[in-house]
């Protein structure tokens, strides 16, 4: 299965390397025709201002927007997928709130909880947060009681960076269902 990783900046290699490990055939992609026969695209983190910009200048933003494939996002990435004061894709039904928790500084390391009562590394770069959950959005990670991943058709949008441990559990679960 192909699997595309927007090369534009943030975790990209990191990424790479996971969905390599699930024996995924893996793409960058840096320009429209790049999508051609994916059957998924992995949004990485970064800074989310600086990664619209790159998405509008290289023709993806409108190549995404028109596009339903399927999109596992990470911090960032997760902010343009769902709704907040700032221009995003919109493809999920949440809101969520950029520089929740403050500045670089402010990052951070904890265990989050996920299905089966399973808890997972959560590593929490200058994060967003996800601040309400709409109907058709389903959350699959908890911090307490903050939602920090969901899920929506078979879009995933995870507020902390899973490609920066060797635990491949969101990965895993992306894939399995495109
Ligand atoms: N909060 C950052 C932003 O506004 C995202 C940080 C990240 O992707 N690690 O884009």
């Amino acid at each position: 299965m192909k699997i595309g990783v927007l090369a534009l900046q943030g975790s990209v290699s990191e990424h790479r390397l996971c969905m390599e490990l699930l024996n995924m055939d893996v793409v960058d992609v840096r320009e429209p025709s790049d999508m051609n026969g994916l059957k998924g695209l992995i949004m990485p983190g970064g800074e989310s201002t600086t990664l619209r910009k790159l998405l509008v200048n290289s023709g993806l933003w409108d190549a995404i927007s028109g596009s339903d494939i399927p999109i596992m996002a990470t911090c960032a990435g997760a902010i343009l997928m769902g709704e907040s004061d700032d221009v995003t894709f919109e493809k999920m039904d949440f809101r969520i709130n950029r520089n929740y928790y403050g500045r670089q500084k402010d990052s951070f390391e904890k265990d989050i909880r996920i299905g089966n009562n399973q808890e997972f590394r959560g590593i929490f770069i200058r994060a967003p947060a996800i601040v309400s959950v709409g109907d058709g959005t389903e959350a699959i990670a908890w911090d307490g009681e903050m939602v920090v991943g969901c899920t929506m058709d078979r879009h995933m949008a995870l507020t902390f960076h899973p490609e920066l441990n060797d635990d491949l559990t969101f990965h895993q679960m992306w894939i399995e269902e495109l």
